[in-house]
């Protein structure tokens, strides 16, 4: 949503999980507070957060503020599915995509190029990004 590149580990082997992570340079963000006791996270040679809430606005604000995440900050840049960059799309291209209650108030629309969403800058995306923004002002 933040427009950071993620991928959801649904495998059951942790070490596949840290390899992977190790060698596409991720950050891991688990509830499992045993794997923050592997040794290559204690040595602080793979990065990662032990999420405390149960909350996910609480999970996402203990992600910015422990990741400091505001540098690459661009919402909805990245289809929430897909992980993959979204397209700029013209209003003509989109209009038998959405809504017709979309298209008469929407002029911005994106499209995911492997699962062809379409996402325009609807009051969800202006709530979320306020969040967002709120959760990024230091105190
Ligand atoms: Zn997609």
């Amino acid at each position: 949503m933040m427009g950071y590149d993620t991928l959801l580990f649904t495998g059951s082997d942790d070490w596949e999980m840290v390899v992977t992570a190790l060698r596409e340079e991720r950050v891991v963000v688990t509830k499992d507070s045993q794997i923050m006791k592997r040794g290559v996270i204690t040595s602080g040679r793979l990065k990662a957060v032990l999420i405390t809430s149960d909350e996910p606005e609480q999970q996402m604000k203990q992600v910015i503020e422990t990741l400091d995440l505001d540098c690459q900050f661009r919402p909805f840049s990245i289809c929430l599915e897909c992980n993959q960059p979204l397209v700029e799309r013209s209003k003509e291209d989109v209009e038998k995509l959405v809504p017709p209650h979309v298209f008469q108030a929407q002029e911005q629309y994106v499209e995911c190029p492997v699962c062809h969403r379409i996402y325009w800058k609807g009051t969800h995306w202006q709530a979320m990004t306020r969040k967002i923004e709120n959760f990024m002002k230091k105190p």
